[in-house]
């Protein structure tokens, strides 16, 4: 018996449980073919013989495909018998290997052919992989799909993996078989339009952490110029001007430094696109005018933002408690007692800074957690369950709210140093007091705007009032959501 026959007698249509066992399938089932039997090709396979279709793979080795790795009960034909097997296609195959399908045009007229395609980097050929498939089979109907799915999350099932499915393609009636489909296989299917969208599906799979480029842009940038003006101010400086070794610092001193200068900044970063938002609204009167792009990217991206500097915070929490167990801290400490005891001194209890001290960690310590706060519901999962007014309050209000204690928990730490000529060191300010210039800015904007008189107009506006409308051509304004 050939491997041909083998495969045709097991042709009956059959499913497969997960632990890959053959289970008989209703005998009315759909067939689909799969051309290419490599790894998305096997998967895919395999996840349609789970959901009762019939699979027939087309390969170039029919007989020497039938391996072990084939999912049992599918049938592995030449491409063009297996092309005649089903109306719908699915070519899993490299795109540089297309051209194999030319001589297939006639078995392939009137067929679905589901391109998978993906490539290695943007803008590799000069058309799109579907486009390109469609030129070299103009009597088929190419449809492009799936390709953002992986191997691996198609066999792990829908439970484990992204659910969404995109296509696209020029026949309506061939991008609702493929959506019947993906429907069928545990996915939800969006369709995205004619086929010169293909370039962009087929771009998704490439993109690295899109939104989170520009925050994290901003986060190096920042760290790294605190870094090294820090590096100047307290390292440098204390060698040149008395001859002091102290580079120990870098590691925990001027780390967290660094680190809370960053996240104070990020945060206010987070809430100053808004502000600006709503200056611009009110100086326009209208909110049916788009926003520069820059300031559409920066809202776009106010989250990634918010949590990169939570984690920044976080860092300066964790280095602030390592602070009593640090050798340089318990030797300085040390040392003190001794003197003390050996002169005989002794000291007052100063309240006021008792009082400072306590403000400063207590404000530290509540901004702290209502950062945790903003960044626990921004995770979609905690989001969704929560109303528009709700999220809006947690990081709107409060999230201005922990700017605020953050900026005053700032405050507190310079306390009496601003005034002091000392704390300029080569004429230069210390990094909190650098850091505290954008919070600041943002708190006192956010003042103006919630004062009662600028408050109702920005309400007003919100709600759709235009200054002047009477005289504009209400066809020029474009919505927007903000
Ligand atoms: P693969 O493991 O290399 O398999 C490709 C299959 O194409 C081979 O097993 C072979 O099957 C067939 N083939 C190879 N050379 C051929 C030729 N000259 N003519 C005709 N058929 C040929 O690739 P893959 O990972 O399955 O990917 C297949 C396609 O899906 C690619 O376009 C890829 O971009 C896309 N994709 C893959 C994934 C993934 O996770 N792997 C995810 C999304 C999209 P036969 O030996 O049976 O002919």
């Amino acid at each position: 018996m050939t491997g041909q026959e083998r495969s045709e007698e097991k042709s009956e249509c059959v499913s497969l449980s997960p632990m890959r066992e053959a289970v008989p399938a209703p005998p009315e089932c759909e067939r689909v073919c799969v051309f290419g039997t490599g790894d998305l090709g096997r998967s895919l396979g395999l996840r349609l013989l789970q959901a009762g279709y019939g699979v027939v793979f087309g390969s170039r080795r029919p007989h020497s495909s039938s391996s072990s790795l084939i999912p049992h009960g599918a049938q592995v034909l030449g491409h063009a018998a297996a092309a005649q097997s089903a109306h719908l296609i699915f070519i899993a195959v490299q795109r540089e290997h297309y051209d194999f399908l030319v001589p297939l045009a006639n078995q392939l007229k009137g067929k679905v052919l589901v391109d998978l395609s993906n490539n290695l980097r943007k803008n590799q050929y000069p058309e799109a992989n579907a486009e390109y498939l469609q030129s070299l089979v103009p009597g088929a109907e190419v449809v492009k799909g799936f390709n953002t799915l992986s191997a691996w999350s198609l066999q792990n099932g829908p439970s484990d993996a992204n659910r969404q499915v995109y296509i696209c393609g020029e026949s309506v009636e061939a991008k609702q078989a493929v959506m019947a489909v993906a429907t069928k296989l545990g996915f939800s299917a969006l369709d995205r339009g004619f086929l010169s969208v293909a370039r962009e599906l087929e771009d998704f799979p490439l993109q690295l952490f899109p939104q989170w480029r520009l925050p994290l842009y901003i986060a190096t940038g920042l760290s790294a110029a605190f870094f090294f003006y820090l590096l100047i101010r307290d390292i440098i400086y204390a060698y040149v001007t008395q001859g002091e070794d102290i580079s120990f610092r870098i590691m925990v001193s001027l780390a967290n430094k660094v680190c809370p200068i960053v996240s104070l900044i990020m945060l206010s970063l987070c809430y100053l696109p808004g502000v600006l938002a709503s200056f611009l609204q009110l100086y326009r009167g209208t909110k049916y005018r788009r926003f520069p792009d820059w300031l559409d990217r920066w809202m776009l991206c106010r989250k990634q933002l918010g949590l990169l500097a939570l984690g920044f915070a976080f860092l300066h929490v964790l280095y602030t408690l390592i602070i009593p167990i640090r050798y340089y801290v318990r030797f300085k400490a040390t040392e003190r007692t001794v003197s003390v005891i050996r002169e005989n001194r002794t000291t007052e209890f100063d309240t006021t800074a008792a009082w400072r001290g306590d403000s400063y960690l207590s404000l530290g310590i509540l901004g702290f957690s209502l950062y945790v706060l903003l960044g626990i519901t921004s995770l979609p999962s905690v989001s969704n369950v929560l109303s528009w007014r709700e999220f809006s309050f947690i990081q709107s209000k409060l999230g201005h709210l922990t700017l605020l204690l953050c900026t005053a928990h700032t405050y507190l730490y310079g306390w009496n140093k601003f005034l002091s000529s000392s704390t300029y060191k080569w004429y230069t300010p210390p990094g909190y007091m650098l850091c505290l210039v954008i919070p600041s800015v943002v708190l006192l904007l956010k003042l103006l705007l919630i004062t009662p008189c600028v408050d109702r107009t920005i309400t007003r506006i919100r709600q759709g009032w235009e200054r002047g409308a009477d005289q504009r051509n209400p066809k020029d304004s474009q919505p927007l959501i903000t």
